[in-house]
């Protein structure tokens, strides 16, 4: 098996609304645990942000829809690289949205903080993981104040 990460951003289309996005989600979710594909699927400003890990054929075949779905545009294939693990393993497609206070939050460590469409391999690597870091917190905290 050659498990290969790829990245890659994209901004929406124009009159692709909520509900839109919501179908996209629910449908990427139920194919990805079908076919063992794990990532994120990042989004702020109308702009994407995917990392997709699988073995290479899945993850192309992927793509290849990817690219032609009308739902997006302008898209940026950031990395694709062999890799020895995933960085997302139980993620089948988590999906974060964000507004500017968390990014600031997610950009420490990325310097000089820079638009989602000129993230390199590493800092887009970063800033993913980032995001879900922020979301285990938040989890934490959710439950703190349950608890509490
Ligand atoms: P189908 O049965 O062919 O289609 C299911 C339904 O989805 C259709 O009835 C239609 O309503 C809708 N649909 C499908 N394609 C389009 C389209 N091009 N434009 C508008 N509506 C459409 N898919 C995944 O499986 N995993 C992902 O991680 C994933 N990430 C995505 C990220 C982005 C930013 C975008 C824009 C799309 C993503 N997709 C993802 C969707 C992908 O492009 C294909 O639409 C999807 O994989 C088709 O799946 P299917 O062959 O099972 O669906």
């Amino acid at each position: 098996m050659a498990l290969v990460r790829l990245i890659y951003s994209s901004r929406k289309a124009d009159g692709v609304d909520v509900p839109d996005l919501l179908r996209l989600l629910d449908k990427s979710t139920a194919n990805n645990e079908r076919d063992d594909i794990t990532g994120l699927l990042y989004f702020t400003n109308n702009t994407f942000l995917q990392v997709l890990e699988e073995d290479v054929l899945p993850v192309n075949q992927l793509y290849r829809k990817i690219i032609i779905d009308m739902r997006h545009k302008e898209m940026n294939l950031i990395d694709y690289s062999f890799c020895i693990e995933r960085e997302f393993p139980d993620w089948a497609m988590g999906f974060i949205e964000l507004d500017a206070t968390s990014i600031k939050k997610l950009c420490i460590g990325i310097q000089p903080i820079i638009s989602i469409r000129e993230l390199d391999s590493e800092n887009a690597l970063l800033l993913l993981k980032n995001s879900v870091q922020l979301c285990i917190d938040d989890l934490l905290i959710l439950n703190e104040t349950k608890i509490v």
